[in-house]
């Protein structure tokens, strides 16, 4: 947002000469050799600064309109102190929308915080087809901003910001959103989600969308009969790589190791399907293809005597090497698993602090679907409305 904070500072300097006379010193000092025309340049640069002017008004008129002050890029209420809401849910994936729309419905005036990327991880999916209630498939993008319209309708407040840190200890829960603002809430909606690993490689930024994918079931359908491989050797990978090989022609699993991190009972599956080959001891170097992923470099046995360079040719590169759920924020207060999935009671979406719930995948390491987010959403308004109407009597 910065880079929009266009200042066009001569302007501002020239028509705030309203002297005549230090207007025709200021044009001869930087057209002095014009001297005898200056009177027609004054004239038009009256011009040209009313235009640039106008252009400059429409900017500020359009960063007020997204309530942005057009300095600093911040959103015009962060520079303000305290806030005080009842009802605060930061993230907006499927879970916090949903629950945004739930808690709406039931008059708790829902303040969203929509995080670094509103809407989720969906966002960079391409076609969803697996939600209910979308008998052709719907594009990420449009799910999340069909979500999005439907919990505005209701009455969510949608906002702009970051939630950076948390004060759990009182009654009332405080919520830092981009370090500079703090929202006191009596219940608190935790959506933030997960967000999946990557190799870190230059190739997985060219090729996300055209053949990358950190998500088998969102994305594997459309590489039926295809080659294709999968990186990672827990069971995430497993799970993925059996799910693939159910519609692909056959599936490489690139494992690090000599070995599977897996539990016994998925390495098992893993070995019994016959069009899964596991690559011990590989590692992605790079991908290739025209536009779209046709194969990738590995290196074998790297940094050993033996190592050496290996070509595969497959049509979709899915990574499964974990995910982080985004719980960083709040870990000084809230109980979480060690990798940082959120627990919650089970049955439920409570926290270890009353007045806290979280939903979605930043509570979830076992299902991660949208639908399955969505529904704790649902749970997670629905639990803060009975906290809220049990706390007031
Ligand atoms: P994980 O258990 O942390 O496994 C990650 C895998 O990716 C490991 O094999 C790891 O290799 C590999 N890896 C990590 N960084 C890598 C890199 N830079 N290059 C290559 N390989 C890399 O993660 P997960 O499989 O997502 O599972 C997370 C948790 O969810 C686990 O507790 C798991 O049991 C659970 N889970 C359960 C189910 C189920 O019950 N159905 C399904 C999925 C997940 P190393 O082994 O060499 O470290």
């Amino acid at each position: 947002m910065k880079s929009c904070s266009i200042r066009l500072d001569y302007v501002h300097v020239y028509s705030n000469l309203t002297s005549y006379t230090e207007r025709i010193l200021l044009l001869k000092s930087i057209f002095g050799f014009f001297y005898e025309g200056i009177i027609i340049i004054d004239y038009i640069s009256v011009v040209l600064a009313f235009m640039f002017y106008t252009f400059e008004r429409k900017i500020y008129d359009m960063f007020k309109a997204m309530n942005l002050d057009d300095s600093t890029g911040k959103s015009a209420s962060q520079v303000t102190d305290t806030e005080k809401v009842k009802c605060l849910i930061i993230g907006s994936g499927p879970a916090g929308y949903t629950a945004a729309i739930y808690a709406a419905r039931a008059n708790l005036s829902p303040v969203m915080y929509e995080g670094l990327q509103p809407g989720g991880q969906l966002t960079t999916t391409t076609e969803v087809e697996n939600f209910p209630g979308y008998p052709e498939g719907i594009t990420g993008t449009v799910l999340m901003e069909d979500l999005k319209a439907q919990a505005t309708r209701f009455g969510t407040d949608i906002r702009w910001g970051l939630a950076t840190k948390v004060d759990f200890s009182g009654p009332v829960h405080k919520v830092w959103i981009d370090e500079n603002k703090v929202v006191e809430s009596e219940v608190v909606i935790i959506a933030t989600g997960a967000t999946a690993k990557y190799l870190g490689l230059d190739d997985e930024k060219k090729y996300a969308g055209s053949g990358v994918s950190a998500c088998a079931t969102c994305d594997g359908f459309f590489y039926r009969g295809k080659d294709i491989a999968v990186v990672g050797g827990g069971d995430t990978a497993a799970e993925e790589a059996i799910y693939l090989a159910g519609l692909v022609n056959k599936v490489y699993l690139i494992v690090r190791r000599n070995e599977l991190r897996a539990s016994k009972v998925m390495q098992e599956r893993v070995f019994r399907t016959k069009n899964i080959e596991v690559l011990w001891e590989h590692q992605t170097k790079s991908l290739i293809g025209d536009g779209v992923v046709e194969g990738a470099i590995l290196w074998k046995k790297k940094g050993t005597p033996e190592e050496e360079e290996v070509t595969i040719k497959i049509d979709g590169f899915f990574l499964a090497i974990g995910h982080k759920p985004n719980s960083d924020f709040v870990k000084e207060y809230i109980d979480a698993d060690e990798v940082g999935y959120i627990k919650t009671i089970p049955g439920s979406s409570k926290t270890n602090v009353a007045g806290v719930f979280a939903c979605g995948d930043v509570q979830d390491s076992i299902y991660r679907q949208a639908v399955t987010a969505a529904g704790s959403g649902c749970m997670a308004a629905m639990d803060a409305e009975r906290y809220l109407s049990e706390k007031h009597g």
